[in-house]
């Protein structure tokens, strides 16, 4: 008998074809997230978890007695409970790599938009406002020589760095152990302790994942210590950001403006985020181009048929319950 799959999002069915070869595929072939209870009922007698855009919490294991993996739709896991998973011997995957470009690209995106005042620009002709050229007329801020602190120098920190160094900046960077042998620290980026990458930054961009380590490690005291009119990038996780610390700091003028891709209690964003003229929002589409989603499908995909086949899954994370 094939294994048993719940796939709880569409996704691109390109990424699926061995999916729905090998196994019983019960295919949530739908944008609208499915409602908790109808979701517990769909696991009952699933083998592997296609996680896609859901929390895959310990109720939702209590739900899901035979469940053997969870493969989680993303890079980030911040929605899986692995600890709960790992205590079942439950195995979790992620989709690393295939998001990065994507997510620095959109990253540069944002970047540019704020900065150079783009969306707001795009914002006044669109609304009928005649076009009038004028010397001092939505003057922006220029990157060439300006300082991007980056927050988090992983695969997708550094490739935003990869990028800023075209655009002619100096890059800093911040992580939680400062220095290992996959950072490339020779002469082209600098590590700094996180305060003296505040006070330094024009620009700070957040590239760490959500864990209880990291929530708001961007609060008030660390939004004060950035410089007046420096900018805020986050497109890394909501609540790495204390979001009423930021309002208020975008408010007050401290800081210049924000470019974010995540929001602390999504799908809500903070009303006065909407309000700003200063901000440029998107809804978390970090990973939204047609090549990466369909890559991640294939590799959320073969995550979950190596666990259901036996085989240890190539981007486990908690390979502990081998032990
Ligand atoms: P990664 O390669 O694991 O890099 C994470 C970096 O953050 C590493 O340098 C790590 O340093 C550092 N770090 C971890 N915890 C930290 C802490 N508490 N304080 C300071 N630094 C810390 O991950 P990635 O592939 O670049 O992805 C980063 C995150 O981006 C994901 O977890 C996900 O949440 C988010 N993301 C968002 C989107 C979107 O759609 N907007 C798309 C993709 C990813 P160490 O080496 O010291 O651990």
């Amino acid at each position: 008998m094939k294994p048993k799959v719940l796939v709880t999002r569409n996704i691109p069915r390109e990424g699926l074809i061995e999916l729905f070869q090998k196994c019983d595929v019960d295919y949530h072939n739908s944008n609208e997230v499915l409602p908790k209870r109808e979701l517990f009922k769909r696991v009952k007698e699933i083998d592997g978890l296609l996680c896609v855009g859901v929390r895959a919490s310990e109720e939702l294991m209590e739900h899901a007695p035979r469940l053997k993996v969870i493969s989680n739709y993303g890079v980030g896991y911040d929605n899986v409970d692995v600890k709960a998973a790992t205590r079942r011997k439950i195995i979790v995957t992620n989709t690393p790599d295939v998001v990065t470009e994507a997510t620095a690209e959109l990253t540069f995106g944002l970047i540019l938009a704020v900065t150079r005042r783009i969306a707001e620009a795009n914002s006044i002709l669109k609304s009928n406002t005649p076009f009038r050229w004028g010397p001092m007329q939505l003057l922006g801020f220029e990157l060439t020589g300006k300082t991007l602190g980056i927050v988090g120098f992983g695969r997708i920190g550094q490739s935003v760095a990869r990028r800023a160094k075209a655009f002619g900046m100096n890059v800093i960077y911040y992580k939680r152990t400062p220095r290992d042998k996959s950072v490339d620290i020779s002469e082209q980026y600098h590590y700094k302790p996180l305060e003296l990458l505040l006070k330094e930054s024009d620009i700070v961009s957040i590239h760490v994942p959500l864990t209880k380590e990291s929530y708001h490690l961007i609060g008030e005291e660390q939004l004060s210590l950035m410089k007046k009119g420096a900018y805020l990038i986050n497109t890394a996780r909501g609540p790495v950001v204390d979001e009423e610390a930021l309002v208020k700091a975008l408010k007050s003028g401290h800081l210049a403006g924000a470019g974010l891709d995540v929001f602390e209690r999504e799908p809500h964003i903070h009303p006065e985020l909407l309000e700003l003229k200063n901000t440029v929002l998107t809804p978390h589409i970090g990973t939204s181009t047609l090549e990466t989603r369909t890559a991640m499908a294939k590799m959320a995909a073969e995550n979950l048929i190596a666990a259901l086949e036996g085989r240890q899954p190539p981007n486990i994370v908690n390979p502990e319950v081998y032990k």
